[in-house]
This record gives C-alpha cells, structure tokens and sequence, in this order.
C-alpha cells in the first residue's frame, strides 16, 4: 500500500467517524420554541445527536412538508390535535413507526393504530362557568349543552378551528351523525354572540359578562391562572373548570403528537427523540410547561392540573377524530356554525 492510498483511507475513515459524530435529527414543530426547545437540547447533551428545529404554524408546516415532498430534509413532524396529525397521515407525509418502548409508554388510544403518529401530551377541551352566576348542578354533558336554559349564554370559538372539529368528532363517534347535528343546530342557538377570538378570548368574554359558559382547552385556563398579565389572572379567577360526561363516557380529550416523516433521512435518530419524549423526565417538564397532562401514565401533574382533580377522559381512538373530521366540518358549516 503506498502511501498516498494510505494517506487516502485515513482521511476517508476520518471523514466517515466525523460524519458518524455529527448525528441529527430534523424537527418541524408547530409547537413554539420555549415549549419544546429545553428538551431538545437536553436530548441532544444526552445522545449526541444534534437537533435542528424549525418551528411554524401548525397548517403552514404541513403545507410546507407536503410540498417538500421526499426532498424535505424534515425526520420528525410535532404538532397539536390528533385531528392535524391525522391529516399529515392523510396527506402521506408520515411513515409507520414500531417501537416497544413508544407502545409501552402511551395508552394505545392516544397513538395511531398503525403507528403514523404518537401522542406527547393530553388536554381536555372542557366547559369553564362563571362560579357566581351558575351552580355546577346545572351542568353535565356536551350533549346536555343544548338546553334552552343556556340560550345566549355559552362562548366557544369558531368552525374552522380544530378544536371545536375534534370535539364534534367525538361527538359523531359516541352518539351518531345525525344525532350530532341535532346537537350542533341546538347548541349553535345557545350561542352569546357570533364565534370570535381563540379559547382565552372566551374566558374573557364570560368574565366581562358576554356569556356565562365558556368551551376551552384546559391549559388556555392553566395560562390565565398563572399568566403575568393581571387581566388574564382576573378573568381565571372569575370561572371554574367543569368535568362534562364523567357518568358516562368521559371527558373529551385530545392530544399534542409527532410522527416521524415519510422523508425522514434520520429515522432511528428521530424514533430515538420520540422515545425521549415519553420518558419519565421528559413527560413531566412536557406536560407542565403549558400545563397540559403526560400522555404517560403514573408522571406526576403540575400543581395547578392537581387543583383541577382527577377525572375520567373518553378513551375513543383518537385517530377518529380525524376519519370523522370531514363530516364533523360538514355539519358544524349545516348547523351555521361561523
Ligand atoms: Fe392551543
């Protein structure tokens, strides 16, 4: 061998190691930096693969990977609403991912069936009331939501928001399509006003007096409690939480999730991330900093979460929230739902 050819090896093998080194994983996330970047980093400190983020708006990611096709230098898709991640699903841009460790760690209604995606944390979208207008006797179900006692009186954003088409959805799958519209045509005449603003601007609208239900998620009401902005702590403190369908099949909930994509270049690196995320350490710091709870079961909650008790969720698949989305679109548009 002479030693040009040596020469030659040395720096190929030298390249090869450095490239080995130089491990990553790609990340788009619709989650916002501060919610994710800490555990990023402490991934990275902990295996030695760096991780590149890029965080966007929940549609214009998809977009952007839908269009980036097999090119788009993405491994991992985080983003919240099974009923997102099921559109990613549908829209091919996620791959089938089996790992013991995933199955293991997160009850098998809160992932894909086939493995598309996974959750990473749970929320309720519940009913919050104004504690000084209404006795919670009053209330029960989603369903119950429909009585003409509450006509006027209940906020709730709009149609086009995923949310509210995850709850119909549920809604479809417990009680029937045309019972669901049923609904949806009684519940759209209870409304205070015409659906405007996100969930926080419903808390608001209630303690101003505008309505006396408010439908939100329950970290929107965890970021009033604690938020540094007065007005937000003051409208919290004015509603209480209300558990619907707890005698029978629970509350309706819905996750925040990723799915490693169809063009992923890192895969085991990305299923590496996805199983970092549900570990113990990871679910705790996850779920706490926006208040939300671990998808895993046995991780402690935040101390507000604890105020708010322990309830029963609906443990319906969440993936039919996405197969039944399009009808739910259907027929909140039907009932006039803005
Ligand atoms: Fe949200």
């Amino acid at each position: 061998m002479n030693i040009r050819y040596k020469l030659a090896l040395f720096v190929t093998t030298l390249a090869l190691c450095t490239h080995a080194l130089a491990a990553e994983v790609n990340v788009y996330s619709a989650r916002k930096e501060a919610l994710i970047k800490p555990l990023l980093d402490q991934f990275s400190s902990e295996s030695g693969i760096q991780v590149n983020l890029v965080t966007g708006k929940a549609d214009a990611l998809l977009k952007r990977l839908t269009s980036e096709g097999a090119n788009s230098p993405a491994d991992l898709f985080i983003t919240t609403d099974a009923g997102r991640l099921h559109r990613a699903k549908e829209a091919d841009v996620l791959q089938p991912v089996s790992s013991d460790i995933l199955s293991a760690a997160i009850p098998s209604h809160y992932r894909d069936p086939e493995g598309f995606w996974h959750g990473l944390s749970v929320r309720a979208r519940v009913v919050t009331y104004i504690k000084d207008r209404i006795d919670p006797q009053q209330l029960s179900t989603y369903e119950a939501l429909t009585d003409p006692q509450w006509k006027g009186r209940i906020c709730i954003r709009g149609s086009g928001n995923i949310y509210n088409q995850s709850l119909v959805a549920s809604l479809i799958a417990a009680n029937g399509e045309a019972a669901t519209q049923e609904w949806a045509d009684g519940f759209v005449k209870n409304f205070a006003r015409d659906p405007k603003g996100g969930d926080r601007d419903q808390v608001k609208a209630a303690a101003a007096g505008v309505c006396d239900l408010a439908i939100i998620n329950t970290y929107y009401l965890g970021a009033m409690i604690n938020s540094k902005d007065e007005g937000e702590r003051a409208a919290a403190s004015k509603v209480a939480l209300f558990w619907p369908n707890q005698a029978n099949r629970g509350t309706h909930v819905n996750v925040s999730g990723a799915g490693v994509t169809r063009s992923a270049k890192n895969k085991a690196a990305a299923i590496q991330l996805l199983e970092f995320l549900v570990n113990e350490k990871s679910q705790a710091w996850y779920a706490s900093v926006n208040h939300e709870y671990p998808v895993r079961p046995g991780v402690a909650w935040s101390e507000t979460l604890k105020q708010w008790g322990t309830f029963k969720a609906d443990t319906l698949n969440l993936s039919q929230l996405g197969k039944n989305n399009p009808t739910a679109v259907r027929l909140m548009d039907k009932a006039g739902w803005k």
